[in-house]
């Protein structure tokens, strides 16, 4: 991490190219945005390029620490800037431990005593000056120090005493997914225990897969990955997102169950969201209300009028209160108790009565297009997308199929109904 035009770039092509050998450079692909490098006792490590700010928050707020290590760069003729606070900011957050490279050490007029002042002076203090904070003087660009930068991450790690359990069910992270021409979703992964083998079951966020094929950093396909290996996995049955935690389960089953259980705890979330537009919205709602009651007054004292003389067809024919039936059908019982409670704010009294007269989850049917037809009522739906057939039939029937998926405007359509009602009524 680190400030702009401070080195990342050069740094991680420059630890990319010393980490294969040179006939295998072309070949590289850049896609995972993670990459390995050989260091010394046949241990790796993987550099990630992708955490961008937004990409490491998004991990943060999944609870995933991807990282263990951030290599701050600093550029020695530039000091400590704005973004250096904020990677600064984001590690320690994080708890993730920082090492410094100052880089650009080549140049003429750089000062890497002047950043190691300015770094203890925003609370990161070197070894050199009594701290804890392991700092290297590097030039991405030379070359020169990315073998003491290695050893730096090596010995940090065996302070860290990083462990995995290449046995255990395997867990990891996404960094990022994409659709693949031929290939379909495919999901860049850094696996951090456990061993990733083909034909296992995953689930990230509400995302799943049956692992069909597994390619390494270099795009070559492996038959498994262990631990801290970066992999693009393939057989995802949608994409899932970027810093999601992805974990094995069992079978196809329990990853179907995951996913379901994962969607209802959005929904009900989104529910909880409407019942705060609800809230939001109710004081809106009695305006408008109120506005109605007063625009169709005249008619409404006229008709009472004339249901006291018997001269109303209309109300001789009907002398109750005009009656909007209302039959509501919603994708679960969250929102279905929403758009029902939000109903309940709206009372017509004497000038129309809202009457729900069925509130089903689910999809409308053709018994449903008939009862309402029966009952001359109007059918409500929310989060539901009826069938073209099922459309053609309520036009048929003359029956109103009103879909939405946003509560208010649910509401305000059914108010319009309600409006357009009142005067024929009378
Ligand atoms: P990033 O924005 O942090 O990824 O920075 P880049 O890697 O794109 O580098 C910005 C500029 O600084 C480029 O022109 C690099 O060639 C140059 N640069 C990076 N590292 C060094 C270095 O060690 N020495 C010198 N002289 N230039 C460097």
């Amino acid at each position: 991490m680190g400030h702009v035009d401070h080195g990342k770039t050069t740094l991680l092509d420059k630890l990319r190219k010393t980490s294969v050998a040179d006939g295998e450079a072309g070949g590289i692909t850049q896609s995972i945005g993670a990459f390995e490098v050989e260091v010394s006792n046949g241990r790796t490590i993987t550099f990630l390029d992708t955490p961008g700010h937004a990409a490491f928050s998004s991990m943060r707020q999944r609870g995933a620490n991807l990282t263990d290590i951030v290599v701050l760069v600093v550029a020695a003729d530039d000091g400590v800037m704005e973004q250096t606070m904020e990677s600064i900011n984001m590690a320690s957050n994080a708890k993730v431990p920082i090492i410094v490279a100052i880089n650009k050490c080549d140049v003429r007029n750089a000062k890497p005593a002047d950043v190691l002042v300015e770094l203890t002076e925003i609370g990161l203090q070197a070894e050199e000056l009594g701290g804890d904070i392991q700092t290297v003087q590097i030039s991405a660009k030379n070359g020169t120090g990315l073998n003491d930068l290695v050893d730096c991450i090596s010995a940090q790690a065996d302070v860290l005493e990083l462990r995995t359990d290449r046995s255990s069910n395997v867990e990891g992270v996404i960094i990022e997914s994409h659709m693949h021409k031929y290939l379909g979703s495919v999901a860049s992964a850094v696996i951090q225990h456990g061993t990733l083998k083909k034909g296992a079951y995953l689930v990230a966020g509400t995302s799943s897969a049956k692992v069909k094929q597994i390619c390494d950093g270099n795009g070559n396909m492996v038959k498994q990955a262990s631990a801290s290996m970066p992999v693009d996995i393939i057989g995802w049955k949608s994409l899932p997102p970027s810093g999601e935690i992805l974990l094995q389960v069992p079978n196809e089953a329990r990853a179907k169950a995951v996913v379901n259980w994962r969607k209802k705890l959005i929904q009900d979330q989104k529910s909880d969201d409407d019942l705060i537009q609800i809230t939001k919205h109710r004081e809106e709602a009695k305006k408008v209300v109120t506005e109605a009651k007063e625009k169709y007054k005249y008619q409404i004292v006229k008709r009472k009028r004339a249901s006291l003389d018997g001269t109303s067809k209309l109300i001789e024919k009907d002398p109750s209160i005009p009656e909007l039936n209302i039959m509501l059908k919603a994708d679960v019982d969250g929102s279905l108790g929403a758009v029902k409670d939000l109903l309940n704010t709206y009372n017509c009294h004497d000038e129309c009565q809202l009457q729900v007269i069925s509130e089903q989850v689910g999809e409308v049917s053709e018994s449903d297009i008939e009862l309402a037809s029966t009952l001359n009522g109007i059918i409500v739906c929310y989060n539901v997308s009826p069938s073209k057939e099922i459309k053609a039939l309520a036009e048929e029937s003359d029956v109103s199929l009103l879909t939405f998926d946003v509560i208010y405007h649910l509401f305000n359509a059914v108010v319009d109904v309600i409006i357009e009602k009142l005067p024929e009524v009378l």
